[in-house]
């Protein structure tokens, strides 16, 4: 199959969250099974240029609200990856957050299937990933729909529906959409301009990045408004688990460590962990307390709330932990200050920082990651891979990958309700597995030995690939959820 594969963020190159690594390796899986698959992602700053080529000639797009030069790059490897160069655009320190998202990404999509036009490439499956991409999805179904692009099979992958890319109506006209369109059973969602619905309504396949999460999204707490859809289109849905990039996350080859190791030889680990302490400047546990290490995004989403409420009380009996992660200006401040409160327990890295990331999964006792809802979770995975007990709410791609102690292939700790009390009683038992050495240890080496190489989800995407789409019907025109 010849696949176009559009994503906003692409690892090593650019990466915000679990988006940049799923678009950095799942295409490349697809591709050593044989396929024909070509990315397209913005050239963003900070993407080193040095080794690009340039791809033929410019191109300018015209839209209602202005013209854009654009040209194209391919990376010298891994595989056809090419970069969509509009400085107007993307030459940026963020590459989301201003108020011209809609025309920067609307712009990407056009580019991309403009360019794979010029190109000739004539894809069996176009696949998008989340909003930045919805336009595409929409444009392959209506401007496109009678070129040899338009006969592509329409993939739309949701990796966190909780972004919906939502923007003024009046950018409808600025974008050139016609107002046809701007309807619940469209592209309205609440009178706004909705991104996302753009994928969701005119894609043939609809995707995300767990079982779980596939079916929480139809429901109205987790559904961010638009279960309602996502129930209208079941047949179309499909939940299939990231995997790990294990060319990047390996304890045994991982060229961030002080020291490599793997489920049979873990004194590389033990060194990892005092290197970790040490640079963190932080005292080390007392005897018989772990050490837990937390990374990720500051968003809500991530339940730092409760963790301000629960890690006290094991810092205070001599637990230490290590915090990686920036977003949401209070979330950061939270955090700032209850290290300030705990300056010999606690460290907390306001920043970006993949090298420390690597050293917090192969140095922390356990891995906490208590998300008020989850699409898939890598971090986790990262965590079983390298040793750090994951600790984690039950919930979307957490829930299936993460087995409690009450279960027979327990590799983890997992609690059920999003509170600090449930969050506390699940720190409490995960210091009474680090005391039983011989029950933590067989725990941690189940998640060890694991299997979550990306081979297996891209079969799954292969198989969906070749299905018969079950068609949309008409979308309903009620409410403003569509
Ligand atoms: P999400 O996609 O919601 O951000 P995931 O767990 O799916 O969460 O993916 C997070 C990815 O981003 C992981 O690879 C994690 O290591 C990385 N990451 C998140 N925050 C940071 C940070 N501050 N520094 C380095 N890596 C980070």
């Amino acid at each position: 199959m010849r696949i176009l594969f559009l994503s906003s963020e692409v690892a090593p190159f650019s990466k915000t969250g679990g988006l940049g690594d799923v678009s950095g390796a799942l295409p490349w899986a697809l591709s050593e099974r044989g396929h024909d698959v070509r990315v397209m992602t913005p050239l963003h700053r900070g993407v080193p240029r040095a080794t690009l080529q340039l791809v033929g000639s410019p191109l300018t797009l015209e839209f209602p609200f202005g013209k854009i030069d654009l040209r194209l790059f391919r990376a010298p490897a891994p595989g056809e990856l090419l970069f969509i160069d509009a400085p107007a655009l993307f030459d940026r320190d963020e590459y989301y957050g201003y108020p011209d998202d809609a025309r920067r990404f609307a712009a990407f999509s056009m580019a991309a299937l403009a360019f794979t036009q010029r190109d000739g490439f004539v894809p069996d499956v176009v696949q998008g990933n989340d909003w930045p991409t919805g336009i595409a999805m929409l444009a392959l179904r209506t401007g496109f729909a009678h070129t040899p692009l338009g006969r592509a099979r329409r993939v739309f992958t949701i990796h966190n529906l909780a972004y919906q890319g939502l923007f003024p109506a009046k950018e409808m006209e600025a974008l050139g959409l016609p107002w046809d369109l701007f309807t619940p059973g469209g592209v309205e969602f609440y009178e706004q301009l909705s991104f996302m619905k753009a994928g969701l309504v005119f894609a043939d396949l609809l995707t995300t990045v767990s079982p779980t999460y596939a079916r929480e999204i139809q429901t109205p707490a987790f559904g961010a408004g638009l279960d309602g859809l996502l129930r209208h289109r079941a047949d179309s849905l499909h939940g299939i688990l990231n995997g790990v990039d294990v060319k990047e996350w390996n304890p045994a080859t991982d060229v961030f460590l002080p020291r490599q190791f793997t489920s049979t030889e873990l004194a590389g680990r033990t060194l990892c962990r005092k290197e970790l302490i040490a640079s963190c400047r932080i005292d080390a546990p007392v005897p018989g307390m772990p050490l837990f290490g937390v990374i990720g995004r500051m968003a809500a989403q991530k339940g730092a709330d409760l963790l301000h409420v629960a890690l006290p009380k094991l810092l205070e009996q001599g637990a230490s932990a290590i915090v990686l992660g920036a977003g949401e200006p209070a979330v950061q401040d939270a955090w700032l200050s209850l290290a300030a409160k705990y300056p010999r327990r606690l460290s907390v890295r306001i920043g970006f920082d993949n090298s420390l990331a690597h050293r917090i999964e192969a140095g922390s006792d356990f891995f906490l990651m208590p998300s008020r809802f989850e699409p898939c979770g890598l971090s986790q995975m990262y965590s079983l891979l390298y040793g750090a007990v994951p600790v984690v709410h039950g919930v979307g791609g957490l829930k299936d990958t993460v087995f409690d102690l009450t279960h027979a292939n327990a590799n983890g700790i997992v609690f059920e309700q999003p509170t600090a009390e449930a969050l506390f009683g699940a720190l409490v038992r995960a210091v009474e597995l680090f005391r039983d050495e011989a029950a933590y240890a067989a725990v941690q080496r189940r998640g060890m030995t694991a299997d979550f190489s990306w081979a297996a989800a891209a079969a799954e995407y292969e198989r969906l690939f070749g299905l018969p789409s079950p068609r949309p019907s008409p979308p309903r025109g009620e409410g403003g959820t569509g």
